[in-house]
């Protein structure tokens, strides 16, 4: 029999999430620096370096890799031995303010994400509680705890789907993943759950997320379960698609693939796909009553020493003279160096500016020749002009980029990833242009944005709308003025790259 206190369970727990916030996992990391080692596309290999350099500045600076800190998410194995000892909290409420205290934590704010009534008012809960919570009773004397902090742009490319027993699950990830777009920032893992009932394939998918990347270790062994053949054909399958990093083509799009499965019903193949993204973020604890289990930290030595350089044919823009006729002039492709005033403003901003415009109101500030970026930043802490702030996923903006265009006097869009059609059509129309910033590499980014203000709609919080100045801030053109889109050609051209065996998709050392 253990006895465990309630502060070792919620110390343990602020601890792992604040921990996870700025270390990437050694085995994370070694997977990036193979596959960068190994990326023969240029932009892919420039995207990978991003996160690298990112990764060992958050090491260092102790300050979140991604400025979306993410939903928590908590496996707990109780043993029926543990007692508690003079509790007065559940452990639910245990994690919870553990959670509270981590994202509160005044060294390292983490963002606050977490919004009550998700159908209704989406009124954020200020402390990124409640965590979602899995428990378990098992045999014992300990409580073992994985931690993850997940971030909404991976999350939102969860798939799930109730197959025939006769079909490929192969078949379905490989049709699936394109449909994911890049939203969920590759290079990352894919976490699979099959079988048991739909909701039991998602919480497998989700848990098996926790293991380490390892598929370089199961290639060299070879497979001896239905489930590691599974893996090793996804995984090649899925490289062998060209998406690449942060969808611009390229050798790897999957670092591995983790699979856990569970009896079902002969009726029926429930299969539901989680991508972890560029922000990978878990951890481990175990509780024996000997108090609190910290997280070590590791050694700075384990991050390679990447440089990267955006070249000399990166252009300078300056934001505070850009005008219409500049920004036709921007190819697919482009390196820009952002430098002057940019407005951001993402999805409640912009439901916001739709709803004043409705009204026939005048917004609240003038967007007239302003690039928008697609933001929610962390809370700046010591001297920063503004926390990490790296771009949000730009298509849950497509549907409002033709209003943008068309009534605010906007010249375009910074933002992750690919646009829709919808988000296409709008910019062709108008001959704008979107231009993105590497997701999963918000630290780096916000040491271009000398200033930060909020100028409207400060109620929003991290949604507000806040006026940066950056200087040299580097970005790619992604749609041209003529809609051409490089998340299409880029992919496209890898894609055949390897289909005609001319380039070679797997990292395996
Ligand atoms: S790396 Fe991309 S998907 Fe992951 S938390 Fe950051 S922005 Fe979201």
């Amino acid at each position: 029999m253990s006895r465990i206190h309630q502060d070792h369970l919620i110390d343990s727990v602020a601890d792992a999430l604040q921990f996870i916030s700025y270390y990437h996992p050694k085995d994370f990391v070694d997977a990036v620096h193979a596959a960068y080692e190994r990326e023969e596309s240029k932009p892919a290999k420039d995207a990978m370096a991003q996160i690298l350099i990112n990764s060992r500045l958050c090491a260092e600076g102790h300050r979140p890799i991604c400025q979306d800190t993410g939903i928590v998410t908590v496996f707990i194995k109780i043993g029926m031995d543990v007692q508690w000892d003079g509790a007065t909290m559940s452990p639910i409420d245990m994690i919870n303010e553990g959670v509270r205290r981590a994202y509160l934590n005044p060294d390292n704010k983490l963002r606050a994400s977490i919004l009550m009534d998700p159908a209704g008012a989406r009124r954020n809960t200020g402390d990124n509680t409640p965590a979602v919570i899995h428990m378990e009773v098992v045999e014992g004397d300990k409580i073992e705890v994985d931690v993850a902090a997940k971030g909404g742009g991976s999350e939102n490319k969860s798939k799930m789907v109730m197959l025939n027993p006769s079909d490929s699950i192969v078949d379905w990830v490989v049709k699936t993943v394109p449909t994911m777009g890049a939203g969920w920032c590759p290079p990352g893992m894919l976490g699979i759950g099959i079988g048991g009932t739909a909701e039991k394939s998602a919480v497998l998918a989700k848990q098996v997320l926790m293991d380490a990347v390892d598929i370089h270790e199961l290639k060299a062994r070879g497979a001896s379960t239905r489930t590691e053949e599974l893996r090793l054909e996804i995984f090649e399958k899925v490289n062998a698609l060209g998406i690449g990093a942060q969808g611009l083509g390229g050798l790897t799009t999957v670092l591995d693939v983790k699979i856990a499965d569970y009896p079902t019903h002969a009726a029926s193949l429930p299969v539901t796909m989680i991508p972890n993204c560029a922000a990978t973020r878990h951890a481990h604890f175990v509780l024996d009553g000997s108090g609190a289990d910290l997280q070590t930290p590791p050694s700075l030595d384990d991050w390679p020493k990447i440089t990267w350089d955006v070249g000399p044919n990166a252009r300078s823009i300056n934001l505070d003279t850009l005008t219409a006729e500049e920004t036709k002039t921007f190819k697919p492709g482009d390196t820009l160096l952002l430098s002057g005033t940019l407005l951001t403003g993402r999805d409640a901003a912009h439901k916001r500016i739709k709803e004043i415009l409705d009204r026939g109101e005048p917004l609240p500030v003038d967007l007239t020749g302003k690039l928008i970026y697609y933001v929610g930043p962390v809370d700046a802490v010591r001297d920063e002009a503004v926390g990490p702030a790296g771009p949000t996923t730009s298509t849950r903006m497509d549907k409002f980029t033709d209003m943008m265009l068309e009534k605010t006097g906007i010249l375009g869009m910074v933002g992750k990833a690919e646009r829709g059609p919808t988000g296409i059509d709008a910019i062709k129309k108008h001959q704008s242009v979107y231009l993105m910033a590497v997701g999963g590499a918000a630290y780096l980014v916000s040491r271009a944005i000398t200033s930060a203000r909020i100028i409207a709609f400060e109620e929003l919080g991290m949604e507000a709308i806040h006026e940066f100045v950056v200087k040299d801030m580097p970005v790619t053109v992604a749609v041209d003025s003529s809609g051409e889109a490089v998340h299409t050609t880029g992919p496209a051209l890898w894609r055949k790259k390897i289909e005609s065996g001319e380039v070679q998709p797997i990292y395996f050392k």
